[in-house]
C-alpha cells in the first residue's frame, strides 16, 4: 500500500518535474537580473523625486504620462501607445479645520479632505461635533439629533484582521458613504477617522461618493490620535469644530492611460502587467502605486534583456485614474471588448512595493488549480499564497466583462495601511530588494502563464 502511494505520487509529480528544472533556472535569471542589473527602485525614485504626486486631472499627472512614455522606450517596448481616458478634475485647494478648545481658543487639527469632497466654498463651515462609533451607533440617532451636527465616526481599523486589506475593506464604508448618511439626516458634515491600521496621527485621504448629488456635505479624515482625542472630549463638553475648505470637482477632461508591449512571437494574444500610473494629491504616490508602474516596467525590460521569446504579447498598462474614478481600468476593459481582443491573463500591482507573499487569482477553478500546481517554483522567493480570490481594481473589470484571468500581486500587507493615500506615502518608505522581488513574481508568473497557456 505504501509502495502503490509512493510509485502514485511519483507519477503525478514527474511531469511537473519535467519541466520544473528549466523553469526553476529560468526565474533565478529572472529573478538574478532584476536583483543585480534592475532599475525600477531608481525609477520610482525618479517619478517620485521629479513629478510626485500626480492625481489624475492634474498638470502633475500629465507629465508622468510622459515620463511613463519615456521608460518604456528605455526599457526596450516594441511599440508604445496612449489610451485616451476622460477623468474628473477635483481639486483640494486651501483647507483648516480646527477645533474650539475649554479655554475658547480654536486650536487647529491634522486633516485632509476626502476625495472627490465638496468644500465649504472657502467660507467657515462651524458646528457641533457629535461622535458615533459606527454606523449601527449612529442608525440609533434621530434626524433631530443630527441635525446642523458634525458627525465623527471613531470607527477603527479591526487590528485581529491579519491581512490588514481585510480591515481595510472593512472600515471601507466609512470613507465612502459617512457624507450621504450624515446628509440624510440633516448634518453639515462628516468626519472619518482615517483608514489606517497605524495609532498616529496622519489623516488618510481617499475616495468618498454622494449617493444624493443634491446633498453634498463635505466629507474629511483625521488621524486615529486626534479622533480618540475628540471623542473622549465630548463625554463632558460641548465641542465645536470649523472646517473651511476649497475642495470642488470641476468638471472632466481628456488623459491617458500609457501601453507598452513586446509584441508576441506566436499570436498577437495578450498577457497584461499593470498598476496605475496616478496617486493622491498627497505625499509622492510611491507604494500606492508608483510602485507597481515602475515593478510592471521591470517586468518588460527584463524579458527583454534577458531574450525570453514571449509567445504571446505582453503588454505593461499603466492605468489613469484608480483612484478617483477606476476610468483607466474600465475604458481598458470596454475598449478590449469591442475590439475583441484576446487576453490570457492580467495582473496588477497595487499593494505597496513590499516583500512578495503570494498571488490572488480570480479565474475559474482549472487554471486556478493550474498556478497552485506551479507554487514549488515559487517557494524559493517566499512566495507561497495562492489562495485569495479577488484582482486588482483596474483589471478585474476585465474579469467582468470578458471573463480574462486576472490577479493581482500579494506583497506583505502589514506597513501599507500606515501610509496609503497620506504625506507620507514616500519613495523613502520602499525598500529596494522589497520592490525588486514583487517584480521577480510578477515576471516569473508572467513566464509560466505565457509559456504553458
Ligand atoms: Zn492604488
Amino acid at each position: 500500500m505504501r509502495k502503490i502511494t509512493a510509485v502514485a505520487a511519483l507519477l503525478i509529480t514527474l511531469p511537473f518535474f519535467g519541466q520544473t528544472k528549466a523553469d526553476s533556472l529560468l526565474f533565478s535569471r529572472i529573478a538574478d537580473e532584476m536583483l543585480t542589473h534592475g532599475k525600477a527602485y531608481e525609477d520610482l525614485r525618479d517619478l517620485t523625486k521629479n513629478i510626485g504626486h500626480r492625481l489624475s486631472g492634474s498638470e502633475a499627472y500629465e507629465k508622468s504620462v510622459i515620463w511613463a512614455q519615456k521608460k518604456l522606450l528605455e526599457a526596450g517596448a516594441d511599440k508604445i501607445w496612449l489610451q485616451k481616458v476622460k477623468v474628473p478634475v477635483w481639486v483640494r485647494g486651501e483647507e483648516t479645520l480646527q477645533v474650539k478648545t475649554d479655554n475658547g481658543k480654536w486650536r487647529k487639527i491634522r486633516f485632509l479632505s476626502l476625495g472627490n469632497s465638496e468644500g465649504t466654498g472657502g467660507k467657515d463651515l462651524v458646528g457641533e461635533i457629535i461622535v458615533v462609533k459606527s454606523k449601527a451607533e449612529f442608525d440609533q440617532l434621530t434626524p433631530a439629533q443630527v441635525k446642523d451636527k458634525i458627525v465623527l465616526f471613531n470607527y477603527a481599523f479591526n487590528q485581529k484582521f491579519i491581512s490588514t486589506g481585510q480591515a481595510y475593506g472593512d472600515a471601507g464604508v466609512y470613507r465612502r458613504s459617512a457624507a450621504s448618511w450624515v446628509a440624510e439626516k440633516g448634518g453639515k458634515a462628516a468626519i472619518i477617522r482615517s483608514l489606517t491600521s497605524a495609532f498616529d496621527d496622519v489623516p488618510h485621504t481617499g475616495l468618498m461618493r454622494y449617493d444624493n448629488p443634491l446633498k453634498k456635505i463635505p466629507a474629511a479624515a483625521i488621524g486615529a490620535k486626534t479622533a480618540d482625542e475628540i471623542e473622549n472630549l465630548v463625554k463632558n463638553h460641548k465641542i465645536t469644530v470649523k472646517l473651511n475648505s476649497n475642495c470642488t470637482m470641476k468638471g472632466e477632461k481628456d488623459s491617458f492611460s500609457v501601453f507598452g508591449e513586446l509584441t508576441g512571437k506566436k499570436d498577437k494574444s495578450v498577457i497584461v502587467v499593470g498598476g496605475h500610473l496616478d496617486s493622491w494629491d498627497v505625499g509622492e504616490g510611491a507604494s500606492d502605486d508608483g510602485a507597481g508602474i515602475v515593478q510592471s516596467i521591470e517586468v518588460l525590460r527584463t524579458f527583454k534583456n534577458l531574450g525570453i521569446a514571449n509567445n504571446h504579447t505582453i503588454r505593461v498598462v499603466c492605468f489613469a485614474n484608480e483612484e478617483n474614478g477606476v476610468r483607466g481600468g474600465n475604458t481598458y476593459a470596454k475598449v478590449a471588448e469591442d475590439i475583441n481582443e484576446k487576453h490570457l491573463f492580467a495582473i496588477e500591482s497595487d499593494g505597496g512595493g513590499f516583500t512578495p507573499r503570494g498571488i490572488a487569482l480570480e479565474m475559474e477553478e482549472s487554471k486556478r488549480a493550474m498556478i497552485r500546481s506551479w507554487a514549488p517554483l515559487f517557494e524559493p522567493y517566499g512566495v507561497h499564497n495562492f489562495s485569495l480570490q479577488y484582482s486588482g481594481t483596474d483589471v478585474e473589470p476585465m474579469h467582468a466583462k470578458m471573463n480574462v484571468p486576472t490577479a493581482e500581486l500579494v506583497p506583505d500587507s502589514q506597513r501599507y495601511f500606515d501610509i496609503h493615500h497620506t504625506e507620507e506615502d514616500t519613495f523613502e518608505k520602499v525598500n529596494r530588494r522589497e520592490l525588486l522581488l514583487g517584480a521577480v513574481t510578477m515576471a516569473q508568473i508572467i513566464y509560466m502563464i505565457d509559456k504553458n497557456w
